[in-house]
């Protein structure tokens, strides 16, 4: 099972768990947990409860918050029972994201409050932003800043964030240097995931195996040290980072942590922990949560649009409408977000749903006008049709279809 993994990191690794190293290399060739995260404000909006999810899906709660229920389910069961999630309605409606448990974990013990300004400096594909959006509430001022430097990846963030239908939310395709530029002692939760030599991948992924080596490992702790500092700097007094990685060396992990210790004496550590898919289930990460002093001088409000300058702003909110050729339309981000008002709304039955996230116009069976409508299912907005007399065209976005 793990024979392509390099010779040179087993010894790496041995050193690091020594004792455990056994449980560590049997580890490997269990099957792997996974996992989702249940946004409780969709279900709320939506017709089903958690015991409905559980029931479907075959899961189990691992992880409770008031934001939240992070479940685990049998992936193999759910195939023998025809499910594929990413294919599933709910999935496509937003109610839930899939992430791996040691993932989750993190965002878990950073304790995001309602009200929390909340920056996550490397967030693509986006799980520990969609968990923090979870916890934070725009009612109480909360908003996050997402961003991801690499572009493609923060194009993949985007439609992410944009499917679980969150509008608080800003999200950004900048490098830290640049952020940190316009934001200074300004986040009360900054959440670093750290591009990292991937030690916590190597069941799952073949280039994990391929890509380690030690000039790796110590590339990437520089990368990381100058990550933690740019997050020190955005942070306000009275805040926290929570600074994590899916990588099990000391010098990405404990030395990165006691590095920025060292240079910022304000900064002391509230938590750390090493999670092993030996110890905890799913791949493994290691997370640590540094409190910065000093008194809390208040929330920042969301910043407009002009506001965020020069940087590259990828989502600010979610538009209601867009003009397509000098025609006003709705926008499909905005059938996602619950408490956008539609006057037209559809709500699909259980053999239209799958017509409808294929591409296929669905013929209304009831009396419609013409016009756009919200097309919903269990309540939760999927997207867009437009009726004419009793067919329903389809707008559901090509590249987001069951094909
Ligand atoms: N937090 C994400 C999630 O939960 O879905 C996963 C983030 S992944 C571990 C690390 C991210 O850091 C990648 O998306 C990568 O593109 C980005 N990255 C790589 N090099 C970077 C750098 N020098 N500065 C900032 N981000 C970087």
């Amino acid at each position: 099972m793990y024979d392509d993994i390099k010779k040179e990191y087993l010894d790496h690794v041995k050193e690091i768990l020594k004792h455990d190293y056994d449980r560590y290399i049997k580890a490997l060739d269990e099957k792997e947990t996974h996992g989702f995260i249940l946004n409780k404000k969709k279900l709320a909006h939506s017709s089903v409860d958690v015991d409905y999810v559980l029931d479907m899906f075959k899961g189990k709660i691992l992880l409770e918050d008031e934001g939240y229920h992070y479940i685990v389910y049998d992936k193999d069961e759910l195939t023998r029972c025809g499910i594929r999630l990413g294919r599933h309605p709910l999935h496509h409606a937003g109610l839930f994201y899939m992430q791996e448990p040691s993932a989750a974990k993190v965002v878990h013990e950073a304790h995001i409050e309602k009200s929390d300004v909340v920056l996550d400096l490397c967030a693509s594909p986006g799980g520990k932003s969609i968990m923090s959006l979870c916890s934070i509430d725009k009612n109480e001022g909360g908003f996050l800043i997402s961003n991801e430097v690499d572009y493609k990846r923060a194009k993949v963030l985007k439609s992410n964030i944009e499917r679980m239908g969150f509008d608080n939310v800003i999200v950004t395709c900048n490098t830290p240097a640049e952020l940190n530029y316009k934001f200074t002692n300004y986040f009360d939760k900054i959440i670093v995931d750290a591009p990292c030599s991937g030690e916590g991948m190597m069941r799952k992924s073949m280039e994990a195996r391929r890509q380690w080596s030690k000039s790796l490992v110590s590339s990437m702790a520089a990368t990381q040290k100058k990550l933690i500092d740019a997050a020190y700097n955005m942070l306000k007094k009275g805040g926290s980072i929570i600074y994590s990685t899916c990588t099990f060396s000391r010098e990405e992990d404990e030395e990165v942590v006691e590095y920025a210790l060292d240079r910022h004496n304000d900064l002391t550590l509230e938590k750390e922990e090493k999670l092993y898919p030996f110890n905890y289930p799913g791949e493994g990460q290691f997370y640590a949560v540094l409190h910065k002093a000093g008194e809390d001088i208040g929330r920042q409000r969301m910043p407009t649009i002009d506001e965020m300058g020069d940087l590259n702003v990828l989502q600010y909110k979610v538009d209601k409408c867009e003009d397509r050729h000098g025609i006003i339309i709705p926008t499909h981000a905005s059938t996602h977000v619950d408490d956008i008002h539609f006057d037209n709304v559809y709500e699909l039955n259980e053999e239209e749903v799958y017509d409808y996230l294929h591409g296929d116009v669905i013929k209304s069976k009831i009396d419609i006008k013409n016009g756009y409508y919200k097309m919903t299912y269990k309540k939760l907005g999927l997207g867009l049709a437009k009726a004419v007399g009793n067919i329903l065209k389809n707008h559901y976005p090509k590249g987001l279809r069951n094909l």
